[in-house]
């Protein structure tokens, strides 16, 4: 498995010229585009490990996935869907379309800027529990107790995330966000700014993969439904509008963040993190993609075989 992990790496390592570092958050600027990691966990809990697997990135956009699931955990799926919807979208990430029609519109789904605001919001705690919370228990999810936030990257993208303040405001006017709009931006810059590596995401994607059990005590702490919910809602929403595409070529529930990073739960019960910070043109790592396209091909993961 290694070698096979070690080959995919090296094939698609060249695409990495075509893809682009994200420069909107100045602190992600930093990252060396020709990285590439990957992280496999198997269904027994053996691990394959090759690349820059041990580089640590800020999740961005897969801290998403834990907050739709903590929100879902407090409210149920009635108190989160009623506010945000399931829906693809061919809308980029950071759009604020549809936010200002007459009529009661929601986010689309969960899985971008908008709707993950409206989750941020609805979990339980004020000020720093938020985000608290979601480390608590990714911390328990990876068994990584040195997990937090990097403060650098939290301070640039509140400093230049006036698109998100934009998008709050307006989800603030509609009636869609719980709570004061700069603690809930404040706690989604911070939940996007935790940072893992390719292995902590791995693990992640075997805990989701295994229906809510965590990897080393085989604890269930969160319920089956809630996962189900999760695994679709990344199937159809997780590659923001590169999802339909993406699941026709690889077919594997998965997230990916603008840092780089891609958390990919396979029906097998494996669990895969990749990172590589060139970014394609929808904000997903241009070799991550590459790399699980291989990998969905070569250990037959995709779903819809
Ligand atoms: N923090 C990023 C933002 O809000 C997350 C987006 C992403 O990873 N696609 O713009």
């Amino acid at each position: 498995m290694e070698k096979l992990l070690d080959r995919l790496i090296e094939k698609n390592r060249y695409l990495t010229q075509f893809g682009q570092v994200a420069n909107y958050i100045p602190a992600l600027e930093k990252a060396n585009p020709e990285d590439i990691g990957i992280c496999l966990i198997d269904g027994k809990g053996k691990q394959y490990c090759s690349g820059a697997y041990h580089k640590k990135f800020s999740i961005q956009s897969i801290s998403k996935v834990i907050a739709l699931m903590v929100a879902l955990m407090d409210n149920g799926e009635e108190g989160v869907f009623k506010r945000v919807g399931m829906e693809p979208t061919d809308e980029p990430f950071n759009s604020f379309y549809k936010l200002d029609l007459p009529q009661g519109e929601k986010p689309a789904n969960p899985m971008i800027n908008s709707g993950a605001i409206v989750t941020t919001s609805l979990i339980k705690g004020e000020g720093e529990e938020k985000v608290n919370r979601l480390i608590y228990i990714l911390r328990k999810i990876t068994s990584n107790h040195d997990i937090t936030y990097n403060e650098e990257v939290f301070l640039s993208e509140k400093e230049t995330g006036h698109k998100n303040r934009a998008i709050a405001y307006l989800l603030k006017n509609k009636g869609l966000l719980e709570g004061e709009v700069e603690e809930v931006l404040d706690a989604y810059f911070k939940q996007c700014s935790i940072e893992m590596d390719c292995r902590d995401l791995a693990k992640v994607g075997w805990f989701l993969a295994n229906k809510g059990r965590i990897l080393k005590s085989k604890e269930q702490v969160c319920s089956e439904e809630i996962i189900t919910t999760i695994l679709a809602i990344m199937t159809t929403c997780g590659m923001y509008n590169f999802s339909g595409e993406y699941a026709v070529r690889v077919g594997i529930p998965s997230k990916s963040g603008v840092a780089g990073g891609i958390l990919a739960a396979a029906v097998n019960g494996m669990g895969i993190g990749v990172y590589g910070p060139a970014l394609d043109q929808y904000g997903n790592s241009i070799a991550g993609y590459g790399i699980l396209k291989d990998l969905s091909k070569e250990l037959n993961l995709n779903i819809f075989y």
